[in-house]
């Protein structure tokens, strides 16, 4: 598979606007795009270094993922994004290779992309997302 560049970076966060003042107060970023996903029971808010986004995820929902992971673990990295050409592709191989998928098909997600998510006991640990452009 071909991964391009690191597309975001997923932060869960208790209060969005909160963290929305430390990104911009204190690393002096600009937030550029407030987004809810209802499919993820989160609001995003998104932030770009160079190419790459920071995402932070706030729930709106304590039963949705980001609310048990919040619950669990506290706020903190949630998961890698790395942006690839051919999600499907990605995907069918990373199964081929034994990985274990939370996502067999690519679904919705902020900002126009197609997102799915690897298991996190099948990467060393870190819940990794895949992402393309919508075609
Ligand atoms: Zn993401």
């Amino acid at each position: 598979m071909e991964l391009s560049h690191i597309e975001h970076i997923g932060i869960a966060v208790k209060n969005i606007d909160e963290a929305i003042k430390y990104y911009e107060g204190v690393l002096g970023l600009k937030c550029y795009a407030i987004e809810e996903v209802k499919d993820q029971k989160v609001k995003t808010a998104f932030f770009k270094v160079g190419q790459t986004k920071i995402e932070l995820l706030e729930s709106t929902d304590p039963e949705g993922p980001i609310g048990k992971f919040i619950e669990k673990k506290g706020e903190g990295i949630h998961h890698l994004a790395f942006k690839v050409n051919d999600l499907q592709g990605a995907l069918d191989k990373a199964a081929e290779k034994g990985v274990r998928l939370i996502d067999s098909k690519p679904r919705k997600g902020a900002e126009g992309l197609n997102i799915a998510f690897l298991h996190p006991k099948s990467t060393h640990g870190v819940l990794t997302e895949f992402c393309e452009e919508q075609k």
